[in-house]
């Protein structure tokens, strides 16, 4: 029987108990707002002094951390564009962003990564195109590899449940 490899929650992704979760950082990586602030308030102080020595992360690139005190083993923090209009590489950048997670993923094999909205709060982008690229680029990856296992989108709000469950449904027809 083939399991599902593509999942869609609605929540708090600083609960979860998988592997990885992904951080939507910025570039120094020394904590924010949004899920960033969540997630560095879930897993306390010695998420923050790692963070530290990692020299911060260009945008569209990803680095990987220990959990601490959240469920998650794993924190896979990527530097997502801030929308400027679409004429500044925004949708190559954010596609960049969902690669490199995952990539670091298969390397560390981990089996199940969950990801927010990569750039879609302070940073802008319009929802139901970052919902597209996040798709598109996930389903391109897990065709060509079999770590990780399982991805999990993450919505907190309800409009955008419904593009991912679009997006979703369309793709098996
Ligand atoms: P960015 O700066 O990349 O735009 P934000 O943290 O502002 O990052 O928002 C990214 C997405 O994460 C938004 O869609 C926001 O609604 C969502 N979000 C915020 N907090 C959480 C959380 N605790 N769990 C899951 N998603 C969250």
């Amino acid at each position: 029987m083939k399991t599902k490899r593509v999942e869609l929650i609605k929540g708090d992704i600083t609960s979860l108990d998988v592997d990885a979760i992904v951080n939507a950082a910025n570039n120094s990586l020394l904590g924010g707002g949004g899920v960033d602030g969540a997630i560095h308030n879930a897993a306390g102080p010695g998420l923050l002094s790692e963070c530290e020595k990692l020299n911060g992360c260009e945008t569209g690139h990803a680095k990987i951390t220990n959990g601490y005190r959240l469920k998650a083993r794993h924190v896979i923090h990527t530097v997502g564009p801030i929308w400027l209009g679409g004429f500044s590489d925004e949708n190559s950048l954010l596609a960049s962003c969902y690669q490199s997670s995952l990539e670091l993923a298969k390397q560390k094999k981990i089996k199940t990564v969950a990801f927010p909205g990569i750039s879609t709060g302070v940073y802008g982008f319009p929802k139901d195109l970052a919902a597209l690229i996040a798709v598109k680029e996930t389903q391109r990856f897990l065709k060509k590899n079999t770590y990780p296992e399982k991805v999990i989108f993450v919505t907190y709000s309800d409009d955008n449940y419904e593009t991912y469950r679009k997006l979703l449904d369309d793709s098996i027809h």
